[in-house]
């Protein structure tokens, strides 16, 4: 246990997520801190870097217009860009992978704090980090995938809804494919939506221009990756390969294949949401993120959108 002066400041949220990100920017607090249990920033929001190949291996992209105050931010830092467009729509994401639209508010966030526990002083929250470091605040966010958030809060001897329980996550098994630099994908081969029942999408970090080498990141359906998540990992790559391959065989494409790597993810997408945009569990201990809106980057927004300004209107 490091024993060292507690932080203190009115605003702490748990999660450097999109949601956690949007609800300390739209709070424009003078005093708040962001922890984060991972050394990078954006939750399911991610960029992985191995060897000369770039991935984001969790959201891909949002739609040119779902959340314009964000977005003006992030034009007018440089972080975001066009990926392709599809009808009308311009599909975006962020400037050498969607991790850089996380880092336009990393200045309050301090990096590998993972939260073990929440107590109640007299009028204040105390939250201790895995380290033993110590923070004070006056209001506590907790933005993490909902099981991990009740994990918390089950440490800690704090209630809760018990339905919380009840909100299930679907698991998503990724592969991250490093290409022979020869192997471009054609023109206009940028993001393929089910493909079969087994992958859910198939993104070309390439055409994004988040690889400097071709590259691809296939997702997995939630069924599949159900059915996979515990089993041999270099097998499940295999499987993963054999099924992008299958794909770009019935284009009459192919590729081969330099690199590849896979990311497990036990918390991708909320199966359902909760009816209300985020939850007051006690005063001044909050719940939010996807799981109270939608599972997606636009449902974690409208979340922290919205406790944000319910906390505006209130004069504590
Ligand atoms: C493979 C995949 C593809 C997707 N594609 C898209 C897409 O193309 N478009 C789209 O709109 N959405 C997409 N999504 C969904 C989108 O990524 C999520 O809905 C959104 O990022 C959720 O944001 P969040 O802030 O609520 O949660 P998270 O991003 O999960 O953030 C929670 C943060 O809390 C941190 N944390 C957890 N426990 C602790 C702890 N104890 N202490 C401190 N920190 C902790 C985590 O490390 C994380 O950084 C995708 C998701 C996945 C997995």
């Amino acid at each position: 246990m490091r024993s060292i002066t507690p932080q203190s400041t009115k605003d702490l949220v748990i999660g450097a997520g999109i949601s956690g990100l949007t609800l300390g920017w739209r709070l424009e607090s003078e005093s708040l801190a962001i922890l984060e249990k991972s050394k990078a920033l954006g939750g399911r929001m991610a960029t992985r870097r191995v060897g000369e190949y770039t991935f984001d291996h969790g959201a891909q992209f949002f739609r040119e217009g779902i959340f314009p105050e964000l977005e003006a931010l992030w034009t007018a830092k440089d972080a975001s860009t066009e990926w392709f467009r599809k009808g009308r729509d311009r599909l975006m994401c962020g400037k050498g992978g969607m991790t850089a639209l996380a880092k336009v508010f990393e200045e309050r966030v301090f990096r590998e704090q993972l939260v073990e526990r929440i107590e109640k002083t007299e009028d204040r929250w105390e939250v201790t980090t895995e380290k033993g470091d110590v923070f004070l605040s006056q209001r506590v966010f907790l933005t993490c995938p909902l099981p991990q958030s009740l994990k918390i809060l089950t440490n800690s001897n704090l209630p809760f809804p018990p339905e919380l329980n009840s909100m299930l996550y679907d698991k998503a098994l990724v592969g991250l494919f490093g290409l022979d630099p020869l192997c471009k994908l054609p023109t206009g081969f940028d993001y393929v939506d089910s493909p079969s029942v087994d992958v859910r999408m198939i993104a070309n970090q390439y055409s994004k221009r988040v690889s400097p080498s071709p590259a691809v990141t296939v997702v997995m359906s939630a069924e599949w990756s159900e059915q996979n998540f515990d089993q041999d990992e270099a097998r499940t790559l295999l499987m993963i390969q054999k099924q992008f391959e299958e794909h770009l065989a019935a284009k009459g494409l192919g590729a081969r294949i330099q690199n590849a790597s896979l990311k497990k993810w036990r918390y991708a997408f909320p199966s359902k949401s909760t009816a209300c945009p985020y939850l007051e569990i006690m005063p001044r201990l909050f719940l939010l993120g996807d799981a109270f809106a939608h599972g997606s980057l636009a449902g974690a927004v409208a979340s922290a959108k919205a406790l944000a300004a319910q906390l505006r209107s209130r004069l504590d």
